[in-house]
Formats: structure tokens, sequence, C-alpha cells
């Protein structure tokens, strides 16, 4: 199945790599699109591992209430192999009560001895959305969003 964090690659060979092996994740994008997907799933110890002073994240029960339906990178800042800190401003949406929020973010990352790790982030503030049911699902399925996203609640 193709990646959750929207990157076109298979899952197994884009975020299921890198959240099995930290390394891979080698650059700022990278880790930022493995750890979309980490919340996608649900995997607290992987966002916790991932997240420099990071005092905890939410259960992993509240995590998977969540109905993640897309990621969005806008732009990416720094962030390759050789630097040491990197930016990554990202829309990250989700759906709840039929509207669609959008969690934009410009996310800071830092490297520390070829291991990336998310340190803080400045938040952009959006209206959610409502949803039709009959709208083509924002999740870019091409399906209607009362036969896509809609039904995993
Ligand atoms: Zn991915
Ligand atoms: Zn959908």
């Amino acid at each position: 199945m193709s990646c959750y964090c929207g990157s076109g690659e298979l899952f197994e060979v884009c975020c299921q790599l890198r959240h099995l092996v930290h390394e891979r994740a080698d650059t700022a994008e990278s880790l930022m699109r493995a750890r979309y997907s980490a919340y996608v799933l649900g995997m607290t110890e992987f966002l916790n591992r991932t997240w420099l002073d990071g005092d905890g994240v939410e259960s992993a029960a509240d995590l998977k209430v969540v109905n993640w339906c897309g990621l969005d990178i806008v732009s990416t800042r720094a962030g390759m192999k050789s630097d040491s800190e990197g930016w990554v401003e990202f829309k990250a949406y989700f759906i709840e009560h039929d509207r669609l929020f959008c969690l934009h973010e410009n996310s800071h990352f830092v490297q520390n001895q070829g291991h990336w790790f998310y340190k803080e982030g400045e938040l952009y503030r959006h209206e959610p959305k409502e949803l039709a049911l009959n709208a083509e699902c924002p999740c870019g399925s091409g399906k209607k969003y009362k036969r896509c996203c809609r039904r995993q609640l």
C-alpha cells in the first residue's frame, strides 16, 4: 500500500523503514513524514523517541481517535544530511464531526549524530471547513467523502 505520508512510495520502503531504523530518516523532511505516519498509526514510542526534550505525547489510545486524512509538505529549509538543523512547514489534515481541520506548523528539527529529532514547532491557525457528504474526499482518493474517510469513524 502507498505510504500514509503521501510520498507516493510504498509504506514498506518509506515511513515503515524509518520507523524500524531511525537513521534511515536522513533528512528533516523524511523524519517529519515518518512522524506523521506514526501519528496515523498511533505509534507513541516512535513519536517520543524522535522528539527531543519531548515530555511525552498522548497515549496510543488518544492518538488513534484522530482521523488523519493527509499531509502536505509546504516548504523545507536546510534539513539535509550535512545540516545540523532544518525546518519543515507542513499541513496535516484530520476530520472530526464532518469538519476538516488543518494542522499547519513550521517544525524545527535538529540532527544529532546522524539522527534527526523534532524539536518544536510554530503553529498557524486555520478555521475548520465543513465537509459535504457527496463532495470529493479531502484525502485525494477521488471517492466521495461519505464513501471514503467518513467510514473509518
Ligand atoms: Zn512515508
Ligand atoms: Zn478519503
